[in-house]
């Protein structure tokens, strides 16, 4: 059991997406990337037990990827945690993390630790070994040092690789990453008639996320972080992507599980 999006949205929430998260998993241990929302309640809704999440990791501190972080220490605590909850970040992150952990005393009274790990900006560096699955990470290009990630299954029934890109304009260090990916989820926050806006912002059109996908020679291409006002014209994103690579492109809905190889045809 791979993966699911906990939300899909650019920094701006819609009533149908959320700011963009996701969950990977394996039977036994869960891993978060980004934290937005009510956290505990994404963990529950997609199905998946609070306290099997061993990690989170934080792509880049934007609010929209990780306001949610003192609601879930504060409930795993309530919740009765045990045991130790690992953060991992870039050392720019990090600083917002430890900005939460003195604002609200976070592991005060709590029955379990947070432990901060740093990520240095290195390409393919090995953040962490999960039961089932590791993962890499890759600096990427977006208006706060941010870092793509690269998920490998070595499951005996799940095998293969997921890549994220997190925030990012197209990225030569990120298309390294995807080479040869089952799977990409890159984001496409604008419209290509919005190209000019998303170089500035650190952001990437349908068009390009097609280009990048070509380029990185990935099987599937899944598409995120829309901004709000395209909400409801998520096609006109996913026709821009198909103009530029010719595999299949999907657009996410939020707590659908996906599992690699098992293309459904959306
Ligand atoms: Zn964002
Ligand atoms: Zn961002």
């Amino acid at each position: 059991m791979p993966f699911q999006f906990f939300g899909t949205s650019g920094a701006i929430p819609s009533a149908t997406r959320d700011n963009t998260a996701l969950a990977f998993y394996s039977p036994t241990e869960v891993v978060l990337v980004d934290c937005s929302g009510s956290p505990y309640q994404k963990i529950l809704k997609g199905g998946l037990d609070p306290m099997r999440v061993s990690s989170l990791i934080v792509t880049h501190r934007h609010v929209d990827h990780l306001y949610g972080i003192p609601s879930l220490a504060h409930n795993m605590g309530l919740a009765g945690r045990r045991a130790t909850l690992h953060v991992y970040a870039l050392p720019e992150t990090m600083s917002i993390l430890r900005g939460f952990m003195k604002l609200f005393p976070l592991e005060e009274k709590m029955p379990y630790r947070i432990e901060l790990h740093e990520i240095p900006p290195r390409e393919g560096y090995p953040v962490l070994q999960a039961q089932g699955f590791r993962v890499l990470s890759t600096p990427v290009k977006h208006g706060a040092p941010n870092i793509g990630l690269r998920v490998e299954f070595d499951a005996p029934v799940e095998r293969g690789a997921v890549v994220y890109s997190c925030d990012t304009s197209p990225c030569p260090a990120l298309i390294a990453l995807a080479r040869g990916a089952d799977i990409l989820i890159h984001e496409t926050t604008f419209l290509h008639s919005d190209a000019a806006r998303a170089a500035s912002d650190g952001h990437t059109t349908g068009y390009q996320a097609g280009e990048v996908a070509a380029r990185a020679g990935v099987t599937r291409l899944i598409l995120c972080h829309f901004e709000a006002s395209l909400h409801d014209r998520v096609e006109e994103l996913q026709r821009e992507a198909r103009q530029t690579y010719s595999g299949p492109v999907e657009i996410p809905g939020e707590f659908q599980e996906y599992r690699l190889g098992a293309y459904a045809g959306r």
